[in-house]
């Protein structure tokens, strides 16, 4: 099966997200979990998800990924904003378990001066913290392109992290294409090394999905801007590398591009072309 769909508004619900993504092509979707910069939720809706979850089931949808605010950060220095973190991820953990085959992403958070070693204490914190619920939401750590202070700009970072956090059977890894480009990781020139190097240091048992995304940027920039599939610097070769190959083509795939709905169809009908059988 292709896992493919892109990221969308959750403003009018889940099941509105399962129709859109259906009008799209899509058989997966991401969507924030509030707000990107924070802020409340609104009262769930239980008639709105148990209609998803029969939509879903019927239409044989894939795995979800909802994404975390992404100004949240879980190494602040400052304590009350690291609080605002760990409970806003605590509260959307909790809401997660109503959705039967979802996982949550989060970017791990920028270190402001304090040196990776406290930012990556500081983030396994967070997480000993928020995995303490007992939830099954798979919880992934997104790849970063390392703009500022971002950890998570290599995989050593990213495995530092997990070492020190104790549930680490319920944290993966979702690799963002533009990102680990920006990073500095060769994935349109050997995508193979990149893996090799990824299953060395973290293990590619815990590459739970990927974000497919071109890049605006030469490879080892640090400057995260996407760009719309073919249109960047990974092109078609990159993007078609990446869907195709053996040990990822399992997993789902999420478009993050500049588009709006129309444009986020014509990708995924541009990338089940060029799917290839196997
Ligand atoms: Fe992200
Ligand atoms: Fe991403
Ligand atoms: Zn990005």
């Amino acid at each position: 099966m292709f896992w493919i769909g892109c990221h969308l508004s959750a403003a009018k619900g889940y099941l509105a997200m399962g129709q859109e993504a259906e009008r799209l092509g899509a058989n997966v979707f991401q969507f924030f979990t509030r707000n990107p910069r924070g802020g409340s939720v609104k009262a769930l809706d239980m008639t709105d998800i148990e209609a998803f979850i029969a939509f879903a089931a019927e239409k044989k949808f894939g795995t979800l990924l909802a994404h975390g605010p992404y100004t949240l950060n879980p190494c602040a220095a400052r304590e009350d904003l690291r609080e605002f973190a760990r409970n806003t991820m605590k509260e959307d953990l909790a809401r997660l378990e109503l959705l039967p085959d979802v996982m949550f992403n989060f970017h791990p958070g920028s270190h402001v001066k304090q040196g990776e070693e406290v930012g990556i204490a500081l983030i396994a914190d967070t997480l000993n913290h928020i995995l303490s619920d007992g939830g099954k939401t798979p919880v992934l750590l997104e790849t970063m392109a390392g703009k500022g202070s971002e950890i998570g700009r290599n995989f050593e970072q990213l495995r530092a992290i997990m070492d020190k956090t104790e549930q680490q059977e319920r944290l993966g890894i979702c690799l963002d294409t533009c990102h680990v480009f920006d990073g500095g990781y060769d994935i349109l020139g050997d995508l193979e090394g990149v893996l090799q190097e990824f299953d060395r240091i973290i293990g590619l048992e815990r590459l739970k999905a990927i974000h497919l995304n071109d890049s605006k940027n030469p490879m080892g920039s640090h400057k995260d801007r996407h760009e719309k599939i073919g249109e960047g610097t990974l092109g078609l070769t990159g993007i078609e590398g990446v869907i195709n190959h053996p040990k990822l083509r399992h997993l789902p795939f999420y478009l993050e591009t500049p588009n709006e709905a129309e444009g986020y169809a014509r990708e995924i009908a541009l990338l089940r072309r060029m799917r290839k059988e196997k």
